[in-house]
């Protein structure tokens, strides 16, 4: 497999043509960032420690029989997927309330929900990933009705994958976002699943082991991520 010119480079990845046109080469960066880029820094290993973390989840979730877009790993920073064309739409769910749902509607962070809720925010940096509902996206053309159906079914079934896989290596999955795209007529998960784009909590002590840690200035960022891998059995 051979890396052609870059397509795109991303806050945390860059994204290279190859010379199969239905494939991509992701790079995981060492670079962090929080607040839509405002902040940013370097953390030495980050994008070791979610390459790895996340071949092992996307692996994971083909087992149980979710489509991802996820083909090999290249080397400990680089991974081959398939290309997709993606949905302009982050989809989240959230087991626990945190981060913007608390802020957003006054309740506080570490509620238990009595079940997941699903949320769409429309990927936009200039716009600061606002909150959209199907309709939105339906009627803007983002998505299908059926792509918005089957990206709902989806989130909620890696969510029944996840939960049970983060709760025997003693973390609570509080929240995750996915993203998914169309590749020859299917959709996919895409993009990336790591402590990047999860919130992870030490279920005994309801530490942060995910990207909080860099936004809320917690320190020992990459010791958690680290700490998240070994617990989930991730060679690194
Ligand atoms: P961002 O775009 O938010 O800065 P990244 O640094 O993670 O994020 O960049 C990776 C980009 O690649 C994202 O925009 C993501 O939507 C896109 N992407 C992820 N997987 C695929 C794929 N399989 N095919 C095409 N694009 C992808
Ligand atoms: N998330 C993400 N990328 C985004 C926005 C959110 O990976 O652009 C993840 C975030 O890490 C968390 C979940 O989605 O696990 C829910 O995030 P929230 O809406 O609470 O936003 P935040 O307050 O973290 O910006």
């Amino acid at each position: 497999m051979e890396k052609r010119q870059e397509l795109y480079r991303g806050k945390s990845k860059t994204v290279h043509a190859t010379d199969d046109p239905d494939l991509l080469w992701l790079t995981f960066l060492n670079d962090a960032t929080a607040f839509d880029g405002a902040k940013k820094a370097q953390l030495d290993r980050k994008g070791e420690v979610n390459c790895k973390i996340n071949a092992f989840i996307m692996g994971k979730l083909e087992a149980a029989g979710v489509r991802t877009h996820f083909v090999r790993v290249l080397s400990d920073t680089e991974a081959l997927v398939r290309k997709l064309t993606m949905l302009p739409v982050e989809c989240v769910v959230r087991n626990v309330v945190a981060g913007s749902m608390s802020k957003r509607l006054g309740i506080p962070e570490g509620t238990v929900l009595p079940a997941p809720i699903f949320e769409f925010f429309y990927k936009s940096d200039a716009l600061h990933d606002p909150l959209i509902n199907d309709s939105h996206i339906e009627v803007l053309g983002w998505a299908t009705r059926d792509e918005i159906a089957r990206m709902k079914a989806l989130t909620f079934r890696v969510n029944d994958v996840l939960k049970p896989l983060f709760a025997a290596a003693g973390i609570t999955l509080v929240d995750y976002k996915l993203e998914f795209g169309n590749y020859r007529g299917e959709l996919l998960l895409g993009d990336e699943l790591s402590p990047d784009g999860c919130r992870l909590w030490d279920s005994t002590t309801q530490e942060k082991m995910d990207k909080d840690r860099f936004r809320r200035d917690l320190g020992n960022v990459i010791e958690m991520y680290i700490e998240v891998a070994k617990r989930l059995g991730v060679p690194l």
